[in-house]
């Protein structure tokens, strides 16, 4: 018997209208590629923004979720479970960390982390000490302190008011860190290089002064690596790149490579101020989630797959750069590991998304990162050949594109 697809148009009809989803729908996923309802294939670039780290259906990851689903689903806070415990202590051993909280998502690792500042400055200082310093152009999630965080005001339109105590500055401008973080401020949030924001990497210059004033007035610095995390960037984490060392880290996204997880990291001592009864999540540390981030962890963080993802990355760069010379679409191609970004020219700012539209027209998803930006963040282990196939579909976008503008 022939399977019955859903059609497109019932997503206006049972749907909120949050999201704008492409036509196509896809119904089954390996490795870098994708078929949707009616059989066509496609190149994924696109990742699950950033979350598909091995690709759709990797065989170990089956293994692991089917092993564990067949053992134990769920329990209650008032256990613990052997997936969650094996998770959290290789994570500690793989990074600065020595206590791990888990939620769900990116947005709710973050709500952990903001909510842990407060509460560690309350503990030490009272509650003068709550303010939260972050960047213009950050994305945090979509809770409403995460969004309240988040330096896009566009994400708050309509959801005012807005927890207090939150100081934006410009990313990357060490004169204005310093003109706000002082004895008053709890935390300093940053991402190591904005994802939805551009794709815009933090300078080494930047984050060691973000260290440095936090450590001078007693606030923690909170990474968040939710987009950058789980060796997207080329190291397991973008910190061990940089040399700075956070005392908060959060990861999702790649760490359950689709299946839903979130983790804020921290040290033992800020972790004490985290009592009984203080936070917590019905789901966070499930055990069907973290069989599958263990066994994603432990594929991911070998020498052979992160070197894999830095000569991954001068691959697609050199590709991006061919396409640029020919067409001269880009001001500038930037990105860590296999989170890239492509900035098109003035002449083309805006249209970001008709790029991602005529790109998968031409079988190939992309995403975009804000209007000008176009972002790739395939699997991890894409296969060259699959980067050739999504770059010549690129480059018949782009044909396509310029030549309809005449
Ligand atoms: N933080 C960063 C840096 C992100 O890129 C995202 C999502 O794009 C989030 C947080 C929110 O994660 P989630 O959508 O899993 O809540």
């Amino acid at each position: 018997m022939t399977e019955q697809h859903p059609d497109r148009a019932l997503y206006e009809q049972v749907m909120v209208p949050s999201y704008a989803p492409a036509q196509m729908i896809p119904v089954r996923g390996l490795g870098s590629r994708l078929w949707d309802q009616h059989g066509r294939e496609y190149i994924d670039l696109a990742g699950g923004i950033a979350v598909n780290a091995l690709g759709h259906c990797h065989p170990e990851l089956v293994s692991a979720i089917k092993a564990q689903a067949e053992k134990l689903w769920h329990l209650s806070n008032g256990f613990t479970n052997e997936p969650a415990l094996r998770l959290a202590e290789r994570l500690c051993d793989v990074t600065f960390a020595d206590r791990v909280f888990f939620g769900n998502s990116g947005a709710e690792a973050n709500e952990a982390a903001l909510k842990l500042a407060r509460r560690h400055a309350w503990q030490k200082a009272g509650e003068a000490k709550h303010e939260i310093v972050s960047a213009t152009g950050s994305f945090h999630g979509r809770t409403l302190f995460t969004v309240a965080v988040g330096g896009q005001d566009k994400y708050l339109d309509g959801f005012r008011p807005a927890p207090g105590g939150i100081k934006h500055v410009p990313y990357n401008d060490i004169a204005a860190l310093e003109a706000v973080v002082n004895k008053n401020t709890c935390a300093v949030m940053l991402e190591p290089l904005q994802g939805e924001g551009g794709i815009r990497p933090a300078d080494k210059a930047y984050l060691e002064a973000a260290r440095a004033l936090c450590d001078k007035y007693g606030a923690l610095l909170i990474f968040d690596e939710v987009q950058t995390g789980v060796g997207r960037s080329g190291q397991l984490y973008s910190y061990m790149s940089y040399g700075v060392t956070p005392d908060v880290l959060t990861t999702a996204k790649a760490l359950g490579c689709g299946f839903p997880i979130g983790a804020m990291l921290t040290t033992a001592d800020i972790a004490s101020c985290l009592g009984v009864g203080t936070h917590g999540s019905t789901f966070g540390g499930n055990p069907l989630a973290c069989a599958v981030a263990l066994k994603a962890l432990d594929i991911i963080n070998t020498p052979e797959v992160l070197e894999g993802v830095r000569s991954r990355h001068d691959y697609l760069r050199s590709h991006l750069e061919a396409i640029n010379s020919r067409h001269a679409i880009f001001s500038e191609i930037r990105g860590q590991g296999l989170l890239m970004g492509a900035e098109l020219v003035d002449e083309w700012k805006g249209k970001a998304k008709d790029f991602v539209t005529a790109t998968l027209d031409e079988g190939t998803m992309i995403l975009v990162a804000g209007p000008d930006v176009l972002r790739m963040a395939p699997s991890l282990i894409i296969p060259e050949s699959d980067i050739d196939a999504a770059m010549q579909a690129l480059d018949r976008a782009i044909v396509t594109l310029t030549a309809n503008r005449g």
